[in-house]
């Protein structure tokens, strides 16, 4: 078997899915989020499922240009254009929080635009998490008083039932349990001969994303045993850890690789940061204030402030680790975070003497020539 060619890396490639199905035939309901920063295992234990939106594949953004300006993030607007085509019509809720301030329009957007448009004929509950920008000890109250908040309105307006202590119990042993089988995977990933390409890790990351965890165990469970056997790739590509803004398009990935490189790590929100931290069961913590903690105080990304220290250090290290030949930093057209993070970063890892490409995009595949024409000479002048 060829790891391409496998059924669950599949499920990346669209937005539709045979498990939105299934599950919806059980009446069982589906909440769209946005942003790595929602309590996934709160979700899963009200027995939603948690599904991760993306703009895969999507390059028309015509409609959502009608109420966005183009100065607004690319990736933003192809999934309000998919959303405004009927395209996420599957979703029961929306789950958004202030990760930035193109997300936080797209959720107004999509309320206002989408779920109440006329014959759209769901109840749609939309839910969004003010979270602070800073990790401090008042942060984290105000962040849990905001979850703490959500769950109520879940148990009274949504499912209509409590959410006992088993239910966050199983549910965070299942997302712990995910996680490990990524990092597990990871591994594989960084040693000398890999087992995967980047294109594969990052397929194995969406998939992951759009299915419930309780299918995606079995899944990545069978996808670690087939590797662990599997003959690692003996390659000259040089290799490269990519950073930045949100990816969900397989041919930028494969637009790298077909350079000459091969993406054995990466910082970005559908890939490595989001399986570093595990919610950690203490006695004198509540089962959700575990959950909030993990979400809070985890390895962030560039919406913290005063966190950058934390992040540039797992960077050195990763580069280490993973052996790492160059660095590529990419941000999506007038994505403000990673503008100022990428920028940091290049002077900041010129101490590891790492050669490091920086570059803008858009989140679909536009001035593809110029861009492979860079990525290009980027790899060649890794000596
Ligand atoms: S890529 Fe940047 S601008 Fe776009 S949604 Fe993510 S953080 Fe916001």
């Amino acid at each position: 078997m060829n790891l391409k060619d496998d059924p669950f890396l599949k499920i990346s490639n669209s937005i539709l899915n045979p498990h939105i199905t299934e599950w919806q035939k059980y009446n069982k309901k589906i909440i769209g989020h946005y942003c790595t920063y929602i309590p996934e295992e709160l979700l899963y234990a009200a027995d939603l499922f948690p599904f991760r939106i993306r703009a895969t594949g999507h390059e028309d953004t015509t409609l959502a240009d009608t109420y966005m300006v183009r100065f607004t993030c690319s990736f933003v607007r192809a999934s309000l254009d998919m959303a405004l085509r009927g395209i996420y019509d599957f979703l029961d809720a929306l789950l958004v929080c202030n990760s930035c301030d193109h997300s936080r329009r797209m959720f107004e957007l999509f309320d206002l635009k989408v779920f109440r448009r006329k014959g759209f004929t769901k109840q749609v509950p939309r839910f969004y998490i003010a979270m602070p920008h800073v990790i401090t000890d008042e942060g984290f109250e105000w962040y849990k008083r905001e979850i703490e908040e959500l769950k109520e309105n879940l148990e009274e307006n949504f499912i209509k039932r409590s959410i006992t202590d088993e239910d966050l119990r199983s549910s965070i042993e299942i997302y712990n349990k995910n996680r490990a089988l990524l990092r597990k995977i990871h591994e594989l990933r960084i040693i000398d001969a890999p087992k995967l390409t980047g294109t594969e890790a990052l397929q194995i990351s969406m998939a992951n994303a759009s299915v419930p965890k309780g299918i995606a165990n079995n899944e990545l469970r069978r996808i670690f045993n087939f590797l662990k056997e599997k003959e690692g790739i003996k390659t000259e590509a040089k290799r490269i850890m990519i950073i930045g803004s949100e990816v969900d398009d397989i041919n930028f990935i494969k637009l790298i690789e077909d350079s000459g490189a091969i993406l054995v790590s990466d910082f970005l929100c559908f890939g490595t940061r989001n399986i570093l931290d595990d919610v950690k069961l203490e006695n004198r913590n509540t089962l959700l204030d575990s959950i909030i903690k993990r979400v809070y105080y985890r390895t962030s990304c560039p919406r913290m402030m005063d966190d950058h220290i934390r992040r540039l250090e797992f960077l050195k290290n990763e580069i280490k680790n993973a052996q790492i030949e160059g660095v590529i930093l990419q941000r999506i057209n007038n994505c403000d975070l990673y503008g100022c993070e990428n920028m940091m970063l290049v002077h900041e890892l010129k101490e590891l003497n790492i050669p490091i490409l920086n570059v803008d995009r858009e989140f679909y595949q536009a001035d593809t020539t110029r861009l492979q024409t860079r990525i290009e000479a980027f790899i060649e002048m890794i000596s």
